[in-house]
């Protein structure tokens, strides 16, 4: 049996990597849905185990420190991981998985997974990531500050990843994946 195919979609945290998560798994129902483990406190709304699997940051290292994370990284003050066992076990099967993760932990998977397909997706300009961050609402002006400065130095990498997406207008940045993944699974199969 072929082995999945692994995608990783990440950029700076308010472009809309969620956004486009939720309507990718919506319209490509065959892709595994990866829920990371974080130290961050639930946005309301948010339900444990369906969004992120919350816990303290000492659950979180123990975790850590036995390898059940695939990747994991610390950004804007919270710890966020990918646990294995879902993801390898699905590639292992044939399925494919589509993960949503920050930068750092996009570079991990690329460099134990070479052949994973990473995408990072690009605001329109940095006004309109200020504005999706600031509508959003979900942090103080301190931690949008903060992730504001991230998102330049992230940018600044995108270089590295496979492809690049602007989410403008959500649909066609949705399609735009969705095209990639589609390609990049029929060119494997040749
Ligand atoms: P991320 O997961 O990258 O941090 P979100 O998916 O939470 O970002 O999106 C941040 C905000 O931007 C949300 O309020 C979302 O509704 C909005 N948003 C996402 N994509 C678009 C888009 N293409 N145009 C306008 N607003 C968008
Ligand atoms: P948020 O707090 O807005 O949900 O997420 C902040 C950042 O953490 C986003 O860029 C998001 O993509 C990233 N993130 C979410 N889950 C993971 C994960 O499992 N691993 C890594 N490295 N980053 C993650």
């Amino acid at each position: 049996m072929n082995r999945g195919l692994l995608t990783v979609l990440s950029g700076p945290s308010g472009v809309g990597k969620g956004t486009m998560y939720s309507r990718l798994l919506q319209r490509m129902p065959g892709l595994k849905v990866s829920v990371s483990a974080t130290t961050r406190k639930p946005r309301s709304g948010e339900i444990d185990g369906v969004h992120y699997y919350f816990m303290n940051r000492e659950d979180f290292i123990r975790r850590r420190d036995e390898g059940a994370f695939l990747e994991w990284a610390e950004t804007v003050g919270n710890f966020y991981g990918t646990p294995k066992a879902p993801v390898t076990d699905t590639l292992d099967a044939g399925g494919d998985v589509l993960l949503e993760i920050d930068v750092k932990g996009a570079r991990q998977i690329k460099a134990e997974y070479p052949d994973c397909v990473t995408i990072f997706v690009l605001p329109p300009s940095d006004a309109e990531l200020e504005r999706r961050l600031k509508g959003r609402g979900t942090e103080s002006d301190e931690q949008i500050k903060a992730r504001l400065a991230l998102a330049r130095s992230e940018i600044a990498t995108s270089g590295e990843f496979d492809y690049r997406v602007v989410n403008d207008d959500i649909d066609v940045a949705v399609d735009k994946v969705m095209d990639i993944i589609n390609s990049v699974k029929g060119a494997r199969k040749c």
